[in-house]
């Protein structure tokens, strides 16, 4: 069809419905045997809390480096897991792993562990988070999960008492991407969370919109009358910043203060953080 556009007509490529779907379908396969031949593996992104300028934390994220797919992306393998009943398998591998990488190399550090609504509404999740804690002997303060909005979708009271259960262990619970979903306010009361993250598209917005100031400055207002913790994510420039710990946000996220690295980067990152000084936002433009 492209052809009978004549040549020197620019067309953009958008694959076929076929061929998006045989993707699915190699992605989905490879995905079985992903976990046995040991092609998962974590990457760790540094949190840092403003006034005390201390990496307290970090998020592990889940990489797969597969030998003809190459690096998958989480965004596209998670949603396949999730559908073809392999999360289950791939999240207790994470949660795991992320333990015994905790416990045994990163002393005094806390972690997050994202966890799917699909994992999260599993039978027997909250016995693998327990089993995970008890094998690495990670204490489970030092473990939060991270969950987002669309676990208020499906069936919030199945959500709610897994959540008190973990809570029960001790483990602390964030909520993940703030503001992009489905957010009631009501859920954030009735809901045991911990953290509120801010989602990077408001950090983004921070840049070029006046309202995404006022947003921020009221989504950590609310998240700080409810006594919770606040981070936001995906901070790239010193001015973001500024204005984030002016708003009176906690802690940060982003290529700011590093990319998501493997354990062994992590170890000579946290030896060197103490010589890294917090940036200067150099001027800060009149509209703040
Ligand atoms: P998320 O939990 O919101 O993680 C943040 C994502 O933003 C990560 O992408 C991270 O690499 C990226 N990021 C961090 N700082 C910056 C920044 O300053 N700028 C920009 N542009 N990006 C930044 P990643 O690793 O590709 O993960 C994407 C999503 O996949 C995660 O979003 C999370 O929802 C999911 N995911 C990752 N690992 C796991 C896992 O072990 N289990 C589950 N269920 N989901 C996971
Ligand atoms: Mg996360
Ligand atoms: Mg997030
Ligand atoms: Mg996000």
């Amino acid at each position: 069809a492209a052809k009978e556009h004549g040549r020197g007509r620019f067309e953009v490529f958008v694959p076929s419905l076929g061929a998006r779907n045989r993707r699915a379908s190699q992605v989905e396969a490879a995905l079985r045997e992903a976990i046995e031949r040991g092609e998962m593996s974590l990457e760790w992104q540094p949190q840092v809390e403003v006034r005390a300028w201390k990496v307290a934390s970090a998020e592990a994220l889940l990489r797969w480096n597969h030998p003809e797919l190459g690096a998958v992306e989480p965004s596209e393998f998670i949603p396949v897991a999730e559908r073809c009943g392999l999360i289950a398998d791939i999240g207790n591998w994470a949660m795991a792993r992320a333990c015994t990488e905790a416990q045994a190399a990163l002393p005094g550090l806390a972690i997050s562990v994202n966890v799917s609504p699909v994992q999260l509404m599993q039978e027997g999740f909250v016995e693998h988070v327990q089993q995970a804690l008890r094998q690495s002997g990670l204490p489970p303060s030092r473990l939060e999960i991270e969950i987002t909005e669309s676990v208020f979708m499906d069936d919030p009271s199945a959500a709610l008492s897994h959540l008190h259960a973990l809570k029960a262990l001790g483990v602390r619970i964030a909520l993940d991407d703030f503001g992009t979903g489905y957010s009631a306010f009501q859920y954030l009361r009735r809901f045991p969370f911990d953290t509120l993250k801010i989602d990077r598209a408001f950090v983004r917005e921070l840049m070029t919109h006046h309202d995404a100031r006022a947003i921020v400055r009221t989504i950590v207002q609310l998240a700080t009358t409810l006594g919770m913790h606040t981070i936001a994510e995906g901070v790239e420039e010193p001015v973001q910043l500024e204005v984030l710990n002016h708003a009176g946000c906690q802690s940060i996220q982003g290529y700011l203060i590093a990319r998501p690295m493997p354990l062994l980067r992590l170890l000579p990152f946290l030896e060197g953080w103490a010589g890294i000084s917090r940036p200067e936002p150099g001027e800060l433009p009149e509209t703040m």
